[in-house]
């Protein structure tokens, strides 16, 4: 409960009641000397045996008012000693009445007692009625009103003496009244003085906390934008590092600049570059997660912190998506302002595990953004920039690539060294990008392959081979076995089977004249799932080969329930030898287990004349690489065919 100082209030309380006691001995005293002959002393007794009573009991009120009023008291404990008080108060009176009752001697007269006894109990009724004044008026009205009625009753002489009486008690009354209404009204003013204090103070209270939230604020956010502020930033990737770093998670920071903001500035004036940065601020605040803090560090400076980044991708997507609202056109005074953004990006922990750095980079990174032309993004290390870009674009160019069937097979021989025949050619594809040029495969398979665009592909490729083979042998040339690669994701794809039927007979391509290649990681990735796989191929009398031999990691055990014919040698192993002992000693083993377990072999990448004979020498007389040739257009291979076949 609320606390109240009233000092003052207990003081005033403190002196009424020693002003009361001082003025009932007074009275006491005044009384006994002007009635000792007239009245018998035992009545003289009880009236000062009663009064007596009620001193103590007011002498006790006041010592322990006196014992508290240094403390602070509440609106309750000083209503609860008031009410103490007034009931002494009332007692008093009806202790008075009594005695001037007795005074009279007037036994009989019970009326007069009972008249009495009601009227200082109405008055008590009364005191409760109204908060101060009522008790006084009704004491006043009370003691009155007896001595009224009791001078009626009297002869001539009494009446004298009631009426001294009559006066010395009004006298005494209206001064305590006067003196206590005083006290009282003074005690409630400053009641509520305190009260209103109080009030004041907490008002004032509440406007120095709201003030210090504005204040706060503006230390904190960026005036024209209501963006957080440097500063704030600041402590928000602190705190985002320390979180990520309890947690394990990633952050990337994104430190966006306005291309060319000076210029919107310098020739349209600050204000339309304001209404400019409000724009941007709005824009921005669209595309951030919740979770992510914008700030503006400053100028057209605004950065990004966004916590619990799952990959790369996801910021170099958020990143597009920047760039894009940014480049929409800003309607300012029926206006249209055409800005573009330069975006840096730095990740927590790959760059960097300190705050300071990590803004470092993201700023450096910006400013690579703008060497590379502005309206991009750019990571700080490279080599991010270098995979997102080629991401981004390669995902979005090569579902158009599908489309556009931009893809080209090449064919690349397979030759049997022991006297130069072809067996085979494997169909190697090719991405005729429009600004890019002829892409190998190894720009853009493993993108397919993680964006499941590779069945696509493989479909594409596999009908365009198909295609070529079959006209091929039409024609009168025979070109051995073509080895398709097929990515796991497309043999486990539902209807692979279907497809590759479909193919077959729309080319009335024989089972026989195909083999598939999966590569060995492929395959034991999921090893079991594969082997399903692979044998309902093989029970179409496709050939199987297990394609990059050597860099998987292969249970020999598995290899011989796969249902395979064919292991390819990885060309990694063919480039040293027979120079490294160590490459010589795998080459050996892989042909040995091919031999154990029943399968041909075939080497890749062979380029040298020393290489072709190490590994002829060692059994494995199938060999592809460039010594024979490189992988080709149909055309040319077409010709290459045509010597064969001569
Ligand atoms: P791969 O199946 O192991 O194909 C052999 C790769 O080695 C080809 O690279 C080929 O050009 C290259 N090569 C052949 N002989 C030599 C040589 O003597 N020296 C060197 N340095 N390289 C040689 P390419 O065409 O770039 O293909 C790379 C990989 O991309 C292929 O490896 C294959 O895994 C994959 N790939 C190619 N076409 C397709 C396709 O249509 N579908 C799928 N799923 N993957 C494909
Ligand atoms: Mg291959
Ligand atoms: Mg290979």
């Amino acid at each position: 409960m609320q606390k109240y100082v009233t000092k003052v209030a207990v003081d005033r309380i403190y002196d009424n009641a020693r002003n009361g006691i001082i003025g009932h001995i007074v009275v006491l005293f005044l009384t006994a000397l002007l009635f000792w002959n007239k009245i018998p002393t035992n009545i003289i007794v009880i009236g000062i045996v009663s009064h007596s009573f009620l001193i103590l009991r007011r002498s006790y009120l006041r010592y322990k008012y006196f014992k508290v009023k240094d403390d602070l008291l509440d609106l309750e404990e000083i209503n609860s000693w008031m009410r103490k008080y007034r009931r002494c108060m009332f007692l008093s009176g009806l202790a008075f009445g009594l005695m001037i009752f007795f005074f009279q001697g007037l036994f009989s007269e019970y009326h007069f007692l009972i008249l009495t006894i009601l009227i200082g109990l109405s008055a008590g009724g009364l005191y409760t009625l109204g908060e101060v004044f009522s008790i006084y008026a009704s004491y006043v009205l009370a003691m009155l009103s007896t001595a009224l009625v009791w001078m009626l009753l009297q002869d001539a002489y009494v009446y004298t003496v009631g009426a001294v009486l009559i006066i010395v008690a009004i006298y005494y009354y209206l001064s305590m009244a006067r003196r206590y209404e005083n006290n009282f009204k003074q005690i409630i003013i400053e009641q509520r003085n305190v009260a209103q204090h109080m009030k004041k103070q907490e008002q004032m209270q509440d406007e120095l906390l709201k003030q210090k939230d504005i204040l706060e604020y503006q230390a904190t956010h960026d005036a024209l934008t209501g963006l957080p502020n440097r500063t704030l930033f600041n402590d928000r990737l602190e705190q985002s590092i320390q979180k990520a770093k309890r947690n394990g998670t990633h952050i990337a920071l994104f430190f966006i600049d306005l291309d060319h903001f000076k210029e919107i500035n310098d020739s349209l004036g600050h204000h339309i570059g304001d209404e400019v940065l409000k724009v941007i601020a709005s824009r921005l605040n669209l595309v951030i997660r919740l979770e992510d803090t914008l700030a503006r560090l400053g100028g057209d400076e605004f950065t990004i912190i966004m916590e619990n980044v799952q990959n790369v991708q996801y910021s170099i997507v958020f990143s597009q998506k920047i760039l894009k609202v940014l480049l929409e056109p800003i309607s300012i005074n029926s206006q249209k302002l055409y800005l573009s953004s330069s975006i840096g990006i730095s990740l927590f922990p790959q760059d960097t595990t300190d705050a300071n750095n990590l803004l470092k980079y993201a700023d450096t990174a910006m400013y690579k953004a703008k060497a590379e032309g502005r309206n991009n993004f750019q990571f700080y290390s490279k080599e991010m920039t270098e995979l997102a870009f080629e991401r981004v674009i390669m995902v979005a160019s090569l579902k158009q690539a599908i489309k556009k069937r931009e893809f080209v097979v090449y064919y690349q021989t397979q030759i049997d060294a022991r006297n130069n025949n072809l067996v085979g050619v494997e169909a190697l594809v090719r991405w005729e990008h429009p600004t890019l040029g002829l892409l190998s495969p190894a720009k853009f398979i493993p993108l397919a392959e993680d964006t499941g665009l590779i069945i696509d592909i493989d479909t594409l490729v596999m009908e365009m081979a198909m295609e070529q083979v079959s006209k091929w042998r039409a024609n009168g040339l025979n070109p051995g076995i073509l080895s398709l690669n097929l990515a796991m994701k497309q043999l486990n794809h539902d209807s692979f089977i279907l497809v590759l039927k479909d193919k077959m007979s729309k080319h009335s391509f024989k089972s026989e004249w195909l083999e598939l290649e999966v590569t060995e990681n492929d395959v034991m990735k999921r090893p079991k799932e594969a082997a399903v796989k692979l044998k309902e191929i093989s029970e179409l009398g496709i050939k199987i080969a297990i394609d990059d031999f050597g860099t998987g990691y292969s249970s020999l055990s598995y290899l011989k329930r796969l249902p395979i014919d064919i292991l390819k040698i990885d060309q990694s192993f063919i480039r040293d030898i027979p120079g490294s002992e160590d490459d010589n000693a795998i080459v050996k083993a892989v042909i040995a287990i091919s031999k154990s377990l029943k399968l041909d072999v075939i080497a890749e990448g062979v380029e040298t004349e020393a290489q072709r004979d190490f590994v002829l020498e060692n059994g494995c007389y199938k060999i592809q690489g460039y010594y024979y040739s490189k992988p080709m257009p149909a055309n040319e291979m077409e010709e290459k065919l045509k010597e064969f076949n001569q």
